[in-house]
């Protein structure tokens, strides 16, 4: 879990939740992809990031008003807790906060989308593309064989359209692998829709990576331990 309540962001708290403990999918670029699975968090788990940081962070001046799906996991491979946790949020006899001032990110799995437009929840949809066209995402991330860009727009622009809250598609330029000008074109040809917004993440930052530096980035940290433990005999 991180805190993003640095100065340039002082009108808003955001913290970065984790859904599973380790990820499944395996993406080829990132740390916690390449370090396994281990299991999802229960409800009880999420719900317990939120009030953790809810505590420390006290309320007045910087007080939490934002959550975000982009810790450890894959949100939407451990839907019902996932789910359940925001709806717990959201109570008016508990916590009160809104599902709009949550991004669930995604790489997309279509299936549980949809299930999450059929449900009208209205949560911010954050979609992990990372690249432009079918051959070169399915390299990068290999569940793309499953569910294709153009099934993971549709599915995200139906979601947008029930809830009108924005997607925003998350695209971590990679030198010379997805940062060509062609590439750029097809890009802007996918994220046409007026609910559309593109997050371009690289190290020196269009949108920051928060804790780089320190190996608190998505998955680091645990890499990080697993390198330090002793290794089982
Ligand atoms: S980018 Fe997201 S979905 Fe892909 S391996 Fe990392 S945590 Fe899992």
């Amino acid at each position: 879990m991180h805190y993003d309540a640095t100065p340039r962001s002082r009108a808003r708290t955001t913290i970065c939740v984790s859904s599973q403990v380790g990820c499944p999918i395996g993406c080829s670029f990132c740390a916690t992809g390449q370090s396994g699975f281990d299991r999802n968090l229960n409800e009880a788990e999420i719900v317990d990031q939120f009030l953790m940081a809810s505590r420390d962070l006290g309320q007045g001046p910087g007080a939490l008003t934002n959550v975000v799906f982009m810790g450890m996991g894959e949100p939407m491979n451990n839907y019902t807790a996932v789910v359940g946790a925001i709806r717990r949020w959201a109570r008016s006899d508990t916590l009160n906060f809104s599902p709009r001032r949550v991004t669930i990110s995604t790489i997309g799995l279509v299936p549980f989308m949809e299930r999450l437009t059929a449900e009208g929840l209205p949560v911010n949809l954050a979609i992990s593309l990372h690249a432009p066209n079918d051959e070169l995402r399915s390299r990068l991330i290999p569940v793309n064989r499953k569910y294709p860009i153009a099934a993971i727009t549709a599915a995200a622009r139906a979601h947008a359209e029930r809830t009108s809250r924005r997607i925003s598609y998350e695209y971590v330029l990679l030198h010379d692998v997805n940062d060509s000008l062609e590439q750029a074109r097809q890009l802007a040809a996918l994220v046409n829709h007026r609910l559309s917004h593109v997050n371009l993440m690289i190290s020196t930052t269009i949108r920051a990576t928060r804790g780089l530096d320190i190996d608190a980035a998505c998955g680091q940290l645990r890499a990080r331990e697993l390198q330090t433990m002793p290794s089982p005999v």
